[in-house]
């Protein structure tokens, strides 16, 4: 058997309601609704369809103990597991030797 971590990224989309005057007074009213739902873990909004959630990444951590054989990218500091590859940063691709 192998080990692995499997990543998933996770989508999920809102949609409130507003009223307002025009698009940008509709964007920033629900902007602040949405930061008001999230405060409070309130939900006065729907989510459309279903939360979609996809795999982005699959870490192959065979025989690697993946706390002590973390790589960090120089560019934007992301903390990724060890892999037997050339280790590549998940967030930015940015190859980190
Ligand atoms: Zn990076």
């Amino acid at each position: 058997m192998k080990s692995y971590k499997v990543e998933f990224t996770q989508t999920t989309t809102f949609v409130f309601d507003v009223q307002a005057e025009n698009e940008e007074q509709a964007r920033t009213d629900a902007e602040y609704e949405m930061t008001q739902s999230i405060r409070n873990g309130m939900t006065h909004h729907h989510i459309t369809g279903e939360s979609d959630a996809e795999i982005s990444t699959v870490y192959d951590v065979t025989g690697t103990d993946d706390d002590a054989f973390m790589w960090t990218c120089g560019k934007c500091e992301t903390h990724f597991p060890n892999t037997p590859e050339q280790p590549r940063c998940p967030n930015c691709k940015t190859l980190v030797d």
